[in-house]
């Protein structure tokens, strides 16, 4: 429960302008083109601190602005000195390349008006290229711990000009073994540095990083760990467990639906190429992003899935994880995930910053135990919705554990998406699935969830478009 104060906190912050932070107006205008009408809760607090000098413990998720809420004050303190080679003046430290490289890329945007040096130092890019840039002195050093290390051992680069230094997503530089080497990375800095710490959860691991490494730090805590954002409209749809099935249904979704464009989970790497192969197949927009394909791939699917050349990003949860992808409409489990925080990091790709999202789960009777655990961590019923034109064993599913229908909500008839392929709808069930899913352990009755739309109706929120800001890119 939040306590008095924090309601007073979050009065106040909900009222800041950019203008009232203390930045520069070069940085306000580079915010201003950027779109952004108002700080969120993370950068209204934040900023001020960071500018203030003050260490600072963000306790925040991707999607609530973290990013700006240190690139800002950074590029504000760094816009006066100069850098000297090798030794770079401040360092952000990413689990990912795909985090590094969009941490560089939120640099590009709010520093075009400063003339700040900038390197990345991440695998899979020359070493040759990047020792040019630190030779050449940078101001911002954005890396993974490996390769900084690497560069460190090889003697190429001096640690001890850094004054600030970001440690972002943490947690999962936890899940990812990177902690050591974190700990090595803070002893080779001047003790003197300002550290900006940043991590979704707490764990015990992080908590005693923080305590070794920050010294006074401010605490800003803008999101529980684990929910989800009210901004995502949920729901959840039972077919039958058929590959071919669920296949059918996600076309189903895709060309009925208001999609601007997904991101599409499955939970194994090979699923995600072959539900990539068999979208492309049916004429979607679709690319497949997993960690076995090659960096390069990567990257360029990426940049197709920011700038609008491909609409479906059929993913893995490693692949994806803390990707900034602005705008994105909707996200569809094709599998429910089998770890319950998955769920709440891959809704978190839509309905980011205030922006409204949805998000549609893949369900089976086999995902039962998993739909339980994602309830209970987010705390609230996933909607229970039909199919249009769902096969009679895939309604039988839904009705084992629904309630009677609601008034469903209006449809429209020629909406379509431009992610639409070919409509079709889903192929009847053939027979032997009914005896396919083993019999479970007797279920409880999945939460009062209303099952509304039955028959061929769409929720009217799924075709209501999402309302962008001004000036945002898509
Ligand atoms: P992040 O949490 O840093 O990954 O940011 C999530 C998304 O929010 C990014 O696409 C940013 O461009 C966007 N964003 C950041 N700050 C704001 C803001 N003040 N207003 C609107 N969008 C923002």
């Amino acid at each position: 429960m939040p306590g008095k104060d924090d309601n007073r906190q979050e009065e106040f912050t909900l009222h800041m302008r950019f203008s009232d932070l203390g930045l520069s107006p070069e940085l306000l205008q580079a915010v201003e083109s950027a779109g952004y009408e108002t700080p969120t809760p993370i950068q209204a607090q934040a900023i001020p601190s960071v500018l203030e000098g003050r260490d600072v413990l963000g306790i925040a998720q991707t999607g609530t602005g973290k990013t700006a809420s240190f690139t800002l004050p950074m590029i504000e303190k760094l816009s006066r000195g100069r850098a000297r080679a090798r030794m770079p003046r401040s360092l952000i430290l990413e689990p990912t390349r795909e985090l590094a490289d969009q941490v560089s890329r939120n640099f590009e945007t709010y520093g075009k008006n400063h003339k700040l040096n900038m390197a990345l130092l991440i695998g899979g890019v020359s070493f040759e290229e990047q020792l040019r840039k630190l030779d050449r002195g940078v101001d911002v050093l954005i890396a993974t711990p490996g390769r900084l290390l690497d560069h460190f051992e090889r003697g190429k680069l001096m640690l001890t000009g850094v004054q600030i230094m970001v440690i972002d997503e943490a947690d999962r530089m936890l899940d990812m073994g990177f902690i050591p080497d974190i700990e090595r990375i803070c002893k080779l800095i001047p003790f003197t540095r300002q550290t900006l710490f940043f991590s979704a959860t707490m764990p015990p691991e992080i908590q005693r990083l923080t305590n070794s490494f920050l010294h006074n730090p401010v605490r800003i805590e803008v999101a529980r760990p684990s929910t989800t954002v009210d901004t995502v409209k949920q729901v959840l749809v039972k077919v039958s467990r058929e590959p071919k099935t669920k296949r059918a249904a996600l076309r189903q979704l895709l060309g009925s639906e208001n999609v601007k464009n997904a991101i599409i989970f499955c939970n194994r790497k090979r699923d995600v190429d072959l539900v990539s192969r068999s979208l492309s197949k049916h004429g979607f927009n679709a690319a497949a992003l997993h960690g076995d394909l090659d960096q390069s791939v990567r990257m360029k699917t990426l940049k197709g899935f920011r700038d609008g050349d491909i609409k479906l990003l059929i993913a893995s949860d490693v692949a994806a994880r803390g990707l900034d992808i602005p705008d994105v409409s909707h996200v569809f489990n094709f599998d429910v995930p089998t770890h319950s925080e998955d769920y709440v990091h891959r809704i978190g790709r839509t309905g980011r910053a205030g922006r409204s999202g949805a998000s549609i789960t893949i369900a089976t009777s086999q995902d039962a135990k998993y739909l339980e655990a994602i309830e209970t961590l987010i705390g609230k019923p996933i909607e229970l919705i039909s199919l249009s034109g769902a096969p009679e064993e895939t309604k039988e599913l839904q009705s084992e554990e629904a309630k009677p229908a609601r008034k469903s909500p209006r449809r429209s008839k020629d909406k379509k998406s431009d992610v639409a392929a070919p409509q079709e709808s889903v192929p009847a069930t053939p027979k032997k699935l009914e005896e396919s899913p083993a019999p479970e352990k007797k279920k409880k009755p999945r939460s009062n969830s209303p099952v509304i739309g039955l028959g061929d109706h769409t929720p009217a929120f799924l075709l209501r478009p999402v309302t962008l800001p001004k000036n945002a890119k898509v």
